[in-house]
Order: structure tokens, then sequence, then C-alpha cells
């Protein structure tokens, strides 16, 4: 006899005990994982890969995060309900889905206006009437909405993102990938309250990086 193959809700529920196990504890933010339906931001190509814990191609050469540096990443942030978060590179949108579940308000900036208009389609779709989203060079960060109380930066920027830092609460948290090609550290600053940051570093990452200007093309 042969076994059925695993439900989708199986493997969903067996990815989030994976990420508790390596290291995503936070209730709230396990919370928001389960609660985002990942299949909804993967391209139909690699639908029976959703529920895996890998990053997976998206239009325009990008990629969707991995889900456990998606947890790791949202844990790091400390969000609270009544946080502004800043978001560069929203991609498929899966990571600003799980952000809106956690903050008041979620601003996401992407460079490419194809997956922007895509990704706008899924936050209307499941009434994610908090996340607020433009299409630019999210290295400038967004000047009229600053300062945020969190960001949270999803490619990988060469070098401190001075730009992004100087629109952070004096309090605030800021966490980004930094470095250039295969080398890249996930990093968080945290405001001291007088224009300082401390500076800890998460882990070893891997993110398509953090381009100047918008594509001019798709
Ligand atoms: N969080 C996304 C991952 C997206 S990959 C998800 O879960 O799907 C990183 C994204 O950053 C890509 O879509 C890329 O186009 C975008 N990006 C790179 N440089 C950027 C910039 N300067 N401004 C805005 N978005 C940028």
């Amino acid at each position: 006899m042969t076994e059925a193959p695993d439900t989708d809700e199986t493997q969903r529920a067996r990815l989030i005990l994976s990420l508790r196990s390596q290291g995503v504890t936070d209730p709230k933010v396990l919370d928001a994982l389960e609660k985002t339906p990942r299949d909804l931001f993967v391209p139909n190509l690699f639908q029976d890969r959703t529920w895996e814990d890998s990053a997976l191609p998206i239009a325009c050469g990008q990629t969707i995060s991995q889900p456990f540096i998606v947890g790791l990443m949202t844990q790091a942030l400390r969000i609270e309900s009544r946080s502004r978060v800043l978001e560069i590179g929203t991609g498929s949108g899966y990571q600003t889905a799980v952000l809106s579940r956690l903050a008041r308000y979620v601003y996401t900036v992407e460079r490419y206006r194809t997956l922007m208009g895509e990704a706008e389609k899924r936050f209307r779709h499941l009434d994610l009437l908090n996340v607020i989203t433009r299409f630019g060079d999210g290295g400038e960060g967004w000047p009229e909405q600053a300062p945020f109380d969190r960001i949270l930066v999803t490619a990988a920027a060469p070098d401190e993102p001075k730009a992004l830092l100087a629109q952070l609460k004096p309090k605030g948290t800021l966490v980004a990938p930094i470095g250039r090609g295969a080398e890249q550290m996930l990093k968080r600053y945290t405001g001291d309250g007088h224009g300082g940051f401390s500076i800890e570093t998460i882990c070893e990452v891997r993110f398509v990086p953090l381009l100047e200007g918008v594509a001019k093309e798709f």
C-alpha cells in the first residue's frame, strides 16, 4: 500500500515546527507565519514547494525569501502593535504580509513595477488594509513618511545603509543583510536615543543585492 501524500495543512504545520526548532520562538511571529498563506505568493511552477523551507524564484529574476529567514528577521525587529514599519524590497509581498499582522502600518517599496503590481493584488485579496506601497528606489527610504519605528531591508546593502538609518526613530531598530556578493551578514542596528546605534550580527545570509534606481523594464 502506498501512503497518501501529506496534505497542505500537514506540510504547513511541519514547517512551523521546524522554524521553531531553528530558533524562531516568538509566539506572535510564529502565529503570523502560520496565518500567512505562502501559496498565494509562490509562482504556479513552484506550488508543490510552497511549504519547503527554501527561497524560490519569482518574476524579474528575484526571489521569495526562505520562511526561516522571514521568521528570523521578523523576530529580530521586535515589532510592537503600534509600530510603523518600513520594508525595502517588496518582492512577492510575502514578508510584507507577515509584517502586516504584527505592525500598525507597513510601508513597502519595490523597484520593479511588475512585482509591485502583483504584490498589490495579493494585499487587496487578503484585505491587508494597513499595507502602503510605493514603486521607487528603496535605498532612499521614504522621506515623506519618516521617521519609522522599524526598518527591514530584504535585499543586501553593500555597506551601512546610512540614508535608511537617518529615517529611523531615535530608539528604533533596523534589520538588514549587509555585504557584497556571497559575503553577507544579517545585522541589527538599535538606536541609543542620542543618534548612535548598537550593532549586532545575527547570522550569515544570502540575498539578492539592493540595487540603485528603479528598474527601467518590467
Ligand atoms: N521580501 C521579499 C523578498 C524579495 S527579494 C519576499 O518575501 O518576496 C528582494 C527584493 O528587493 C526584490 O524584489 C528586488 O527587486 C528588491 N530591491 C532591490 N533593490 C531595491 C531598491 N533599491 N529599492 C526597492 N526594492 C529593491
